[in-house]
């Protein structure tokens, strides 16, 4: 389109109150925007769909990429499938033949220098039973989780009234000491927000955990109850799924979907306005001395918190703000690709940045997943990198690597350990992953009704409801349902 040009679809003056849309703009081609887009047509077959990316690639944190020789996972490298949006939508776009489930549920913690196996019967590392954890803790943090909380949970928690939640690492640390945050708190919670035990919602992250918070029912009696509820559940589905050639091809499987059904998908066009207009949206893209401008009925953001803030700033300006405050930390994924290295049992390890290693977690890949063993190489991934600690990603990418290659070595109990990589690739994910701080759930519901005011306009991603790919689509399809059924 030429400098100045504006694009309109949909008669949007032929629409009266009520009337479902018949242009749909979704901005942001990660997995969310995609989904969005992908469900909206379903839901509005005649409706022109079209999807704004920034970058020359789709997909957002899921890419591919090759490595000795090998397809793998850059980003994203499992889907949460004891919810059903994400795999019931691979199996939708056509992956249905292709999905997989890790070969072994099996990992460790590496702490103090040993490879602990990771105990069961805890919930995000809150033990059911403390006695669990005898493996990971010493004597002494033992006798502590045994001891349980000095006072009722509830009369210190309380503290926290003003947004009546309460960072993960206080709860648990109250009820169980602070050993059981340490060494199995927060490295599982490293491992899916990058974060701090001691910032992170305990209502955002661990909901579950929410009601016995609320009550004072104990801890341990309620964590007890909810994996006895889990482990009752008839036939219960594996925890993970994979998709055979990695996790990547979702968002390639999910763009062909959508172009096939009629969707539009524009890559390198960053939008960096959205204003009102008379019945429906105008977005600006392009240039600045040459911006291009299209026209919808109703708009879908599907773009991380600073850019969905810069968004929406001049038309939902209290999202906007509540948007700009959602922190992201940024990791770097380094890839091992040996010829034949020997690896122990179980999917990986996670680290307790208690312990002030180089790495924050690793991952057997080649061990994980039976389609990558099938290639005959060994395939090992470590993480580096936490929210506000990023001194370690400063290093050139051969120094981050040869790095994480010899935390690896020194957790695998060699110097030699795996031999020398065939290949090797760091891929950095600069402001990767949104931190969900104590109070999140509470901003996300002002964000929504701030959005919900203004008719035609829905938000995505995984600033809001969920970091994983399954809370992802499973936004992406609120997103669209509220976008599909027209203004109130
Ligand atoms: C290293 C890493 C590993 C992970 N591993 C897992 C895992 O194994 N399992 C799991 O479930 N989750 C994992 N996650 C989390 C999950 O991958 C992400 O939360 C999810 O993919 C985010 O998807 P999204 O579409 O909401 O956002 P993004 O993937 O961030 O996509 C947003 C898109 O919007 C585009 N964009 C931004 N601004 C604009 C604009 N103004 N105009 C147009 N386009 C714009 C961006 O270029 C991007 O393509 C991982 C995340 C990271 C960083």
């Amino acid at each position: 389109m030429s400098a100045g040009q504006t694009s309109s679809q949909g008669s949007m003056s032929a629409r009266g109150p009520g009337a479902r849309p018949r242009s749909v703009a979704v901005i942001g081609a990660g997995v969310s925007g995609l989904a969005a887009a992908w469900y909206v047509k379903q839901a509005l077959p005649d409706a022109t769909v079209t999807v704004f990316e920034g970058s020359p690639r789709l997909g957002g944190k899921l890419a591919l990429g090759e490595v000795g020789g090998v397809q793998v996972d850059l980003g994203a490298e499992s889907i949460l499938n004891r919810r059903p949006e994400a795999v019931d939508l691979a199996r939708a776009v056509g992956l249905a033949d292709d999905i997989v489930h890790p070969a072994t549920a099996s990992a460790s913690v590496w702490s103090r220098g040993e490879l602990v196996p990771m105990p069961k019967g805890h919930l995000m590392g809150v033990p059911g039973d403390p006695g669990v954890l005898a493996g990971l803790l010493s004597p002494a943090g033992l006798r502590r989780a045994e001891a349980g909380p000095a006072l009722p949970s509830r009369s210190v928690l309380r503290v926290q009234a003003e947004t009546d939640d309460i960072a993960v690492g206080a709860y648990v640390a109250e009820t169980f000491g602070r050993e059981v945050v340490d060494r199995l708190v927060e490295p599982l919670l490293g491992g899916v927000y990058a974060g701090h035990a001691d910032e992170i919602s305990l209502r955002a992250a661990v909901p579950a955990l929410v009601p016995a918070y609320e009550s004072g029912e104990p801890l341990d009696e309620a964590v007890s109850k909810i994996l006895a509820a889990q482990s009752a559940a008839a036939n219960p589905k594996p925890v993970f799924a994979g998709v055979r050639g990695g996790v990547g091809r979702f968002p390639a499987a999910l763009t062909e979907s959508c172009e096939s059904a009629g969707v539009t998908i524009r890559r390198e066009t960053m939008v960096r306005g959205l204003t009102r207009t008379a019945d429906g949206w105008r977005l600006v893209s392009g240039p600045v001395p040459a911006p291009s401008a299209h026209e919808a009925d109703a708009v879908i953001v599907a773009v991380p918190g600073a850019p969905a803030s810069r968004l929406l700033k001049d038309v939902a300006p209290v999202a906007a703000a509540d948007l700009a405050g959602i922190e992201y930390a940024s990791v770097a994924l380094a890839t091992f690709v040996f010829d034949d290295a020997s690896l122990p049992a179980g999917s990986g390890f996670l680290v307790p940045p208690a312990d002030g290693r180089f790495i924050k977690a690793s991952t057997f890949s080649s061990v994980k997943w039976s389609w990558l063993a099938e290639s005959g190489k060994t395939v090992v991934r470590a993480s580096v990198g936490r929210h506000r600690e990023t001194a370690d990603l400063h290093q050139e990418d051969a120094d981050l690597a040869a790095s994480a290659l010899a935390d690896l070595r020194i957790a695998l109990g060699a110097p030699d350990a795996l031999g020398e990589p065939v290949d090797w690739h760091v891929q950095r994910w600069g402001g990767g992953l949104p931190q969900y701080a104590v109070g999140h759930v509470a901003r996300v519901e002002r964000i929504r009704s701030a959005v919900a005011a203004q008719p035609g306009l829905a938000v995505c991603g995984a600033a809001y409801d969920g970091v994983g790919i399954a809370a992802c689509v499973a936004s992406a399809l609120r997103a669209a349902r509220e976008i599909s059924a027209g203004p109130a």
